[in-house]
């Protein structure tokens, strides 16, 4: 039988960092095993649905690298594949379990089920549904069909053991006594999750589902519609609940774990991809968890993956995402950065001499950066430069107390305001000779020179960005950023009248 596996989420949100694991699962699965990865669009609950969000999910699961064979978009021999344009094939496999006797009508109100159970619950007992209406002989039947009483569809819970294997659990089994005659279709003609899910999975020849635990409770009733259908079991393989760095379960309390969060922040999808495969699995003990989507699919085994719950750790993310930025083709990157730069504000039309402007400053900052979206925090410094207030910093000062700083400055401001000067291209020689001219080197040489250029007294490499300020000087920015010339000389009016350069 050949592989089928299926990813089958609901549009009533974002696709969020869980669900997309449970994707990457299947999708690596049917990658290392070969097989056929299904999409299916579980949209029967209308209020909650919306097609907004099943655009965004096919948005993201692209974006993360995935593909897959069948689908609401792309079709197969198995559609329609959206719940929502089944109905009529609920209906039909339900009047086949009626008619052999495997379910029944039910017409107890929902309000009087709905108070009994809560009873129950107050006085601190297990609740059920009794089989009221199992007992109905087919002429009641028929009556209460022909006074159009609404009724719901109920599947006849057979008594003993129901098992199954799930290649994440082991064999499981469960006492079908817990379990009370579970609704298939409502009154409305909507069937419910656990009917749905199964009568596709059987219909769409679903090989494997693999799925978060939340649904390891639904499993067993799942199994007794199938036995029900008479159709044969798939393998199951339920995932481990995803919990925060305080093993609370994870939600919204520990910020946004949507992937179109991600995705905006400019983590690269193949960090993302990487880091969702270490959830529940690990690579054996003495491979690199840095593993590209081929070697993670050729390392893939559902048999290892773990029961225990998994971590997400969005600093564990941006450790992964750091490793791939400085990997990755830096016109993705400078295209990314390009299009943000541009939303915020700090960029006008980007042309090419923009952009590859734009590649320095990436260059530039980059090594400091979890996410690309930070860059934005961090490029306003090219513009913000004010020599009055860099003065009175308190670590450029200290920088200018340091014995010769001064002079550096002084010899900084001399080389370059000798007339015209290609500063990027003469840069080396300029720093030899603000070195001959003040006697300093090293530190003491390059942190006077980043403080008068900058006005602070850290940053990128000094030579990267001399290249970006000479650069960006020359561009039509929103802002004009000064070049090196314009800086120094500020820089040292600045600290000849806070009278500094007295001190030493
Ligand atoms: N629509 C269900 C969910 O999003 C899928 C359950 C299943 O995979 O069976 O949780």
């Amino acid at each position: 039988m050949p592989n089928r596996l299926r990813f089958a989420p609901s549009p009533t949100g974002d696709l969020h960092v869980g669900n997309a694991r449970t994707a990457v699962f299947n999708w690596l699965y049917v990658k290392k095993y070969g097989g056929s990865l299904v999409i299916r669009i579980e949209d029967t609950d209308r209020v909650r649905s919306d097609s907004r969000f099943e655009d965004l999910i096919f948005r993201d699961l692209k974006w993360l690298g995935l593909d897959w064979q069948e689908g609401p978009d792309c079709g197969g021999p198995f559609g329609p594949y959206r719940q929502s344009s089944r109905t009529a094939i609920y209906a039909r496999q339900a009047e086949v379990l009626l008619e052999k006797e495997s379910a029944y009508r039910c017409f107890c109100s929902e309000e009087e089920l709905g108070r009994r159970a809560r009873e129950a619950r107050q006085a601190g007992l297990a609740w059920k549904y009794p089989g009221t209406c199992r007992r109905l002989s087919p002429g009641e039947v028929a009556r209460r069909l022909a006074d159009a009483h609404p009724s719901v569809v109920r599947l006849k819970v057979r008594s003993g053991k129901v098992v199954f294997r799930d290649l994440v659990h082991g064999g499981m089994q469960f006492d079908s006594a817990v379990l009370g005659d579970p609704i298939l279709v409502r009154s409305n003609g909507m069937p419910t999750y656990n009917y749905a899910a199964v009568v596709d999975d059987g219909l769409m020849k679903i090989s494997h589902v693999i799925r978060g635990d939340d649904h390891l409770s639904n499993t067993p009733r799942q199994v007794l519609i199938y036995e029900a259908l008479g159709w044969p079991l798939p393998v199951f393989a339920h995932l481990s609940t995803i919990l925060g760095p305080d093993r609370a379960r994870l939600s919204k309390r520990h910020g946004a774990t949507s992937l179109k969060h991600f995705r905006e922040q400019g983590v690269l999808w193949e960090a993302l991809l990487n880091y969702l495969t270490l959830l529940g699995w690990a690579p054996g003990e003495d491979q690199d968890e840095i593993l590209s989507p081929e070697e993670l699919a050729a390392g893939f085994d559902i048999e290892r993956v773990s029961k225990s719950p998994a971590i997400f750790d969005a600093q564990k993310l941006y450790f992964f995402n750091r490793h791939y930025l400085k990997e990755c083709e830096p016109s993705r990157t400078v295209e990314w950065a390009s299009d943000h730069l541009r939303q915020e504000g700090l960029l006008g039309e980007v042309d090419s001499r923009v952009r590859q402007w734009v590649g320095l400053v990436v260059e530039a900052f980059l090594p400091g950066l979890d996410h690309l979206s930070q860059l934005s925090g961090k490029v306003p410094q090219l513009w913000d430069f004010e020599a009055e207030r860099a003065v009175q910093d308190e670590g450029v000062r200290q920088v200018l107390s340091s014995p010769g700083a001064a002079r550096v400055v002084e010899e900084l401001n001399n080389q370059l305001s000798l007339g015209k000067r290609d500063v990027v291209r003469e840069w080396p020689s300029i720093v030899r000779s603000v070195k001959a001219g003040s006697g300093q080197k090293g530190r003491k040489l390059f942190h006077p020179i980043r403080v008068a250029l900058t006005g602070r007294d850290s940053g990128p490499e000094l030579d990267k960005l001399v290249s970006i300020f000479e650069g960006g000087s020359q561009l039509e920015l929103p802002r004009r950023i000064k070049d090196c010339r314009a800086r120094s000389s500020e820089f040292h009016n600045a600290m000849r009248s806070q009278e500094l350069s007295r001190i030493h």
